[in-house]
């Protein structure tokens, strides 16, 4: 846990969240800048910049996390991504992985 970190406040509950998955290890919760409908993030509580920072042990949930919610949201077409460093697009300094559904045009956003 880090102090100051804003992902690391959401699973100390210090800053609010919609929460779709939470366990012992990992967290899952919506995007408060949806890119579309559904985008969300999903986190190890463990805290690290990068994803070389976190232990194996910390990343197992990740993808079938990710994998579930997609599949909650009947997401046909989604990217799953993640950003490590400013060069590469990443402004919150906690591991995050993003699933974003990717809607079909007729249905807006995205
Ligand atoms: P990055 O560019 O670091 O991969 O993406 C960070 C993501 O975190 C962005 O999509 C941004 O909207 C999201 N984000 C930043 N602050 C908060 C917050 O306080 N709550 C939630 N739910 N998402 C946040
Ligand atoms: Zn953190």
């Amino acid at each position: 846990m880090a102090a100051s970190c804003i992902f690391c406040k959401i699973i100390r509950g210090e800053i609010p969240s919609m929460k779709l998955f939470e366990s012992e290890k990992t967290l899952a919760f919506l995007d408060i800048q949806p890119l579309s409908a559904g985008h969300a993030l999903v986190i190890p509580k463990h805290h690290g910049a990068k994803l070389s920072d976190i232990p194996d042990d910390q990343l197992q949930e990740i993808l079938p996390v990710a994998k579930k919610i997609a599949t909650a949201a009947s997401a046909e077409n989604y990217n799953v991504l993640q950003n490590n460093g400013r060069i590469a697009h990443q402004v919150v300094d906690h591991v995050h992985f993003h699933m974003i559904p990717k809607p079909n045009q007729e249905e807006g956003l995205g």
